[in-house]
C-alpha cells in the first residue's frame, strides 16, 4: 500500500475522507492544524480520538500567525458567524458568498497542503489526504477538483526526493452522501465536530454546523444527531 499523510481537522469530510483512504494506504501520519480557530480545541480533540482509534500517529501543527492575518470570523473575537437557523439559506448564493467571505482565512488550505507536502516528502509517502467535497467547492475555490490538479501540477516541481499528490476520498460527494457513507461504514456520531465554535456542543447555526444538521435532515436522520448539538 503507498503511505499516506492525513489533513485531519476531525469534521465529518475529513474524518471520512481518511476513513477511506484507510482501504488504499498505510496512513503514516494525521495532522490537524491550529490557527488559532475558534474550535482548534474541539477539533484537536476530535482528530486525536480518530488516530488513536485508527493507530495513527498524530501531531498537531501550530500556526499562531495565521489567526493574525485578515479579519476571519474563525478567528477574530470580535467578528460574528453568519448564522442559518433556516437551512433554505443554505440555499441562497448571496448567504453563502456572505458567509464564505466572512470565515475565510487568507490563503488557509494552500498553506496546509505545503506544509503537508513537506512532511509527505521527508516521509517517503506519496499521497496526502483531504476532506475536500463537492458541496463547499461550491462556496470554497480551494476545495474544488481544479484547486487539487493544479495544486498536484505545483507539487510535482516543489518537491524533488519524494513527490505527492493530494486526494479526497469524497471530492464528488454532497454532505447528504457523505452522510450516507457514514451509516454504511458505521462511524460513530460522537466524535467528529464540524462546528466554527469550540464549546460543550456543536452551536447548530453556523454554516458548518447548518450543512450537516441538513444532510441528516435530508436522509431522515437527524433525530439521531440532535444530541451533538446546543441548539436542540
Ligand atoms: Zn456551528
Amino acid at each position: 500500500m503507498d503511505r499516506a499523510v492525513v489533513l485531519l481537522s476531525g469534521g465529518l469530510d475529513s474524518t471520512l475522507s481518511c476513513l477511506l483512504a484507510r482501504d488504499h494506504h498505510e496512513i503514516i501520519l494525521s495532522l490537524t492544524f491550529d490557527y488559532g480557530q475558534k474550535a482548534a480545541l474541539k477539533e484537536i480533540q476530535a482528530a486525536r480520538k480518530m488516530a488513536q482509534q485508527w493507530h495513527m500517529r498524530h501531531q498537531v501543527v501550530e500556526l499562531p500567525w495565521l489567526k493574525n492575518l485578515g479579519e476571519s470570523a474563525l478567528t477574530s473575537s470580535t467578528r460574528l458567524l453568519p448564522k442559518f437557523h433556516d437551512p433554505e439559506k443554505l440555499k441562497e448564493k448571496k448567504a453563502t458568498e456572505k458567509s464564505a467571505e466572512a470565515v475565510w482565512v487568507p490563503n488557509r488550505n494552500g498553506i496546509f497542503i505545503n506544509i503537508a507536502a513537506a512532511f509527505a516528502e521527508s516521509l517517503g509517502a506519496s499521497w496526502i489526504i483531504t476532506g475536500f467535497n463537492r458541496e463547499e467547492a461550491s462556496t470554497f475555490p480551494d476545495n474544488s477538483s481544479d484547486f487539487v490538479h493544479r495544486t498536484n501540477r505545483a507539487l510535482e516541481l516543489s518537491t524533488l526526493l519524494f513527490p505527492p499528490k493530494v486526494k479526497s476520498y469524497v471530492q464528488e460527494m454532497n454532505k447528504k452522501e457523505m452522510v450516507q457513507k457514514i451509516i454504511e461504514r458505521d462511524l460513530s456520531f460522537d466524535n467528529f465536530w464540524s462546528c466554527y465554535l469550540g464549546g460543550k456542543k456543536m452551536c447548530g447555526t453556523c454554516e458548518s454546523c447548518a450543512r450537516t444538521l441538513a444532510a441528516f435532515q435530508e436522509n431522515e436522520l437527524s433525530e439521531k444527531i440532535r444530541y451533538r448539538f446546543s441548539i436542540f
